[in-house]
């Protein structure tokens, strides 16, 4: 394997459009020059990237299936001759915007600085993407017969807009059931077994709009809504605590009316943004919301209230005794030469809609969650590297029962 140093001398224009899948750095440069920007960049384009270096391994079968223009999900699968455990591999595709702070380095130049690899998505999550490409390129170059079971690649489109690709990937049947998924968010190579659910919700206040110096002729949407959010404040409150994630929280975090200052407003919205923990049932949350909803009509007859779920996500519990648990600690655990534990993220990922149709979920990536959708995002090169290791480590242990795979 080449070392940083020598990278980091050839990280310039000849390697612009090069997607050199022998080369994991120089493969992981190649994914974040190309733009993937939800609704902005071409998901696509980074599609075909991954699915060339995919089918020049020659045994893979590789399906794009496109969502929209610039839009899609890849499916990846390689078999071996032996039953065995279906284990996908899982990241997403697009980045959050580069915002509007400039960047000392150039967000889609991949610059290599002192063993740091800059650019959009060079935590969040391109390098762990590329890093499980290579680990199932590693397990694909081997002989079906070294290995037992089904080994899958599912890059995602639209992630951080809510997990949509993931979404039509299970709904369509696009996905099929699994036993165990890895999905390469960044964790700092640890790993995270269970992560909060997300609940969106947005409360229109509906009211009668008439002049400001007339407020009697119309219905104040502002101060309808008022009295609701005081009552969901106290409602959406819970004693519940998670050893691994703390507390349920609600937070207002939009509140949205009026047109001019002598216009009585006829509108209000305000979003609230809830955050769940396994167990905790979104239904039962959606009625407590209603049922304030109700207090507060018959408290004030003249309000009027609508409610829209933006976003649904539950929180993912994997088991943290499960014996793959216990497989990706002891390789984590040996290969970082310290004792590595199972956590709990706040963040939430597609592993919320994949859970539907699977076993075990495990989220371990390289790059540090705190640098995530930052200016200047970077992953350590070396963590990246090691990613690979520890994946390919991983899938070794848990696709062959028998001592007879090749190690690397
Ligand atoms: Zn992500």
């Amino acid at each position: 394997m080449q070392t940083f140093a020598q990278h980091a001398t050839d990280s310039g224009q000849e390697t612009r459009n090069e997607a050199d899948a022998h080369d994991p750095i120089l493969f992981l440069q190649s994914l974040i020059r190309c733009n993937t920007v939800t609704r902005q960049g071409d998901e696509q384009a980074l599609a075909e990237i991954l699915a060339s270096a995919l089918r020049a391994a020659g045994n893979v079968e590789v399906s794009i299936h496109p969502i929209e223009s610039g839009r899609c999900n890849l499916i990846a699968r390689v078999k071996s001759e032996r039953p065995g455990p279906r284990i996908v591999l899982s990241g997403h595709l697009d980045t959050v915007p580069i915002g509007s702070v400039p960047w000392t380095h150039d967000p889609f130049a991949a610059d290599i600085v002192e063993g740091k690899l800059y650019g959009r998505g060079a935590v969040d999550m391109k390098s762990g993407l590329a890093a499980l490409l290579h680990a199932f390129l590693r397990v694909a170059r081997m002989h079906p017969s070294e290995w037992e079971g089904e080994l899958i690649f599912a890059a995602t489109s639209a992630e951080e807009t809510g997990a949509e690709g993931a979404a039509l990937m299970v709904e369509s049947g696009q996905l099929p059931a699994f036993d165990l998924m890895i999905i390469a968010e960044p964790t700092n190579n640890e790993l995270v077994v269970t992560h909060k659910g997300v609940l969106w919700l947005k409360l229109i206040s509906h009211g009668k709009a008439a002049h400001g110096s007339m407020p009697s002729a119309g219905i104040n949407a502002i101060e309808k809504m008022i009295p609701l959010h005081a009552r969901l404040n106290e409602r959406l409150r819970w004693d519940l605590t998670h050893p691994m994630l703390g507390s349920a929280t609600a937070t207002v975090t939009m509140f949205q009316a009026g047109v001019q200052a002598n216009v009585i407003p006829d509108r209000c919205e305000m979003t609230i943004d809830i955050r769940s923990l396994p167990g905790h049932d979104h239904e039962s949350i959606l009625q407590a919301v209603h049922s304030e909803i109700n207090a507060a009509i018959e408290a004030d007859p003249q309000s009027r209230f609508d409610v829209e779920v933006l976003l649904n996500l539950p929180a993912l519990a994997s088991s943290p005794g499960s014996p793959s648990v216990h497989t990706a600690l002891d390789v984590l655990s040996m290969h970082l030469g310290r004792t590595i534990h199972a956590r709990g993220a706040q963040y939430f990922t597609d592993a919320s809609v994949f859970q539907r149709i699977g076993g075990d979920i495990l989220i371990m990536g390289p790059g540090s969650p705190s640098l995530a959708h930052q200016v200047d995002e970077f992953v350590h090169v070396d963590d990246y590297l090691a990613a690979i290791d520890i994946y390919h480590k991983i899938l070794l242990k848990l696709l062959s029962s028998t001592r007879s795979a090749r190690p690397e």
